[in-house]
């Protein structure tokens, strides 16, 4: 209520104005900071980047096109992306808010090279294209088509397999029931760290189809691309380097501060034919300021841009690509510690195979309804203040879902949040720490 003011006319004080941020919003900020925040797939930031958005802001650089070095460190942000993926130098690619509008970007990309350049002056009308994914896919996978005109009922959900993997057996059998309903096939999405899991789809296995069946095959690695920094996890992701497009965030696991989310496109030929536009007022030159073609606008929707890529280029150029790909390691390592304390308690249930850093469980020690009661053991520890998990569904059963990426978090903080789920789960349950039923009445009084 009390951030509610009319539009300020007059001139206010520096000093009451940093006052009103210390006071109303410094100290109710979702924690995405603090080292025990694990709720969704969410960073930690970092100092570097702190000081990086300072000084960009200082230059106040516009990066949608024209020749000026601050271009040049995003293109180089890009080339280190790409060597880090194993994409070859024809690789182009554009910083985005994130991997929503990097998956939007991929899908246009992969739009317009199978139904050709018309597309972008005729429309899509009686379009006939079907694309593919797995539904554990992100949310923003669907909006892409819809926001692309593609709509979501041409996204199949291809079922996983045991493993929480896109089926390559069912794959193959929509594709040609698809072919053989007249339909166009053109897409196929895997997902390297699915949200609910971690899961990472086999993308060996999907490139070599996509090959074979002359389909486009974007992964989206939103958190996992990070994974190729760790000796440990980078087999994981085997396959990805064969992608023609990959779209992932540096404001997740590579700890840079939001936003920066980035899509690598392997054939820069493809990617600019889908956004590049001629228009008098950004005609370009061989010198002077309208120099440097190709811009970032003709890869994607954006005209003014910041300078996003400051960032990433100075967290890596700071820390190295190698600590980041250790604390990838550190992370996973602590959803396996988590993992294997959930199997050792009791009153816990694991609910999916720990891949990355994501690990499912659910506190089962309880008369009630389970799906309500971990919902609500979720909502406590987040209003408490102690942790933050979220919850998802996994094999129809809710869970509560701990992604650990923050740079932070250590085998203390993986020991609080387990501590607090199951005192919460008792407590919600009417049970005392003890194992006493509580008189219902009281149940909800702190012990
Ligand atoms: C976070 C995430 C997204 C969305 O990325 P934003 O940066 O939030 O736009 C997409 N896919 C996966 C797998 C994610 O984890």
């Amino acid at each position: 209520a009390e951030l509610k003011t009319p539009l300020p006319h007059a001139a206010g004080s520096l000093a009451d104005t940093y006052g009103d941020f210390q006071r109303l919003v410094q100290p109710y900020i979702a924690g995405n900071i603090h080292p025990r925040f694990m709720g969704w797939v969410q960073g930690g930031g970092n100092p570097v980047g702190v000081l990086a958005e300072m000084l960009a802001a200082t230059l106040n650089a516009n990066l949608g096109g024209r020749d000026h070095a601050p271009i040049e460190v995003e293109r180089e942000v890009i080339r280190w992306s790409a060597e880090m993926l194993g994409f070859p130098t024809t690789t182009t690619g554009v910083l985005v808010t994130g991997t929503s509008v990097a998956n939007l970007i991929a899908l246009l990309v992969a739009r317009t090279q199978a139904m050709g350049a018309g597309v972008r002056k005729e429309g899509l009308a009686g379009h006939k294209l079907v694309a593919y994914t797995s539904p554990a896919t992100h949310n923003c996978v669907l909006r892409a088509m819809d926001m692309a005109g593609l709509g979501t009922q041409a996204l199949r959900l291809i079922p996983l397999d045991e493993h929480h993997k896109i089926s390559l057996v069912e794959l193959a059998a929509a594709v040609r029931r698809d072919r053989e309903a007249g339909l166009q096939p053109f897409l196929v999405i895997g997902t390297a760290g699915t949200v609910d899991t971690g899961a990472v789809d086999d993308l060996t296995g999907i490139a070599r189809f996509c090959q074979q069946e002359s389909l486009w095959f974007h992964v989206d690695a939103a958190f996992g691309a990070l994974a190729m920094l760790s000796p440990a996890q980078r087999p994981l992701l085997a396959g990805i380097e064969a992608a023609d497009s990959v779209a992932f965030d540096f404001h997740k696991w590579a700890q840079v501060p939001y936003d920066a989310g980035c899509v690598l496109v392997r054939d820069g030929v493809k990617h600019a034919a889908a956004f590049a536009t001629h228009v008098n007022y950004l005609h370009r030159e061989t010198r002077g300021l309208a120099a440097g073609h190709p811009w970032p606008t003709d890869y994607g929707p954006d005209l003014s841009r910041g300078f996003r890529a400051l960032k990433v280029w100075m967290t890596f150029k700071v820390y190295g690509a190698d600590k980041l790909g250790q604390i990838v390691a550190q992370c996973c390592d602590l959803a396996q510690r988590l993992a294997a304390r959930v199997e050792r308690e009791p009153e816990l249930e694991l609910l999916s195979a720990v891949t990355l850093n994501v690990v499912c469980f659910r506190f089962t020690a309880s008369s009630q309804e389970l799906d309500r009661l971990n919902t609500d053991i979720a909502i406590d520890l987040q209003e408490s203040g102690i942790a933050v998990p979220s919850t998802t569904k996994v094999d129809g059963k809710q869970a509560i879902r701990a992604a650990i990426v923050n740079h932070r978090t250590t085998a203390e903080d993986i020991d609080i949040l387990l501590d607090a789920v199951i005192a919460a789960g008792r407590r919600l349950d009417g049970y005392t720490s003890t194992g006493n039923r509580l008189n219902p009445a009281t149940a909800d009084e702190p012990q």
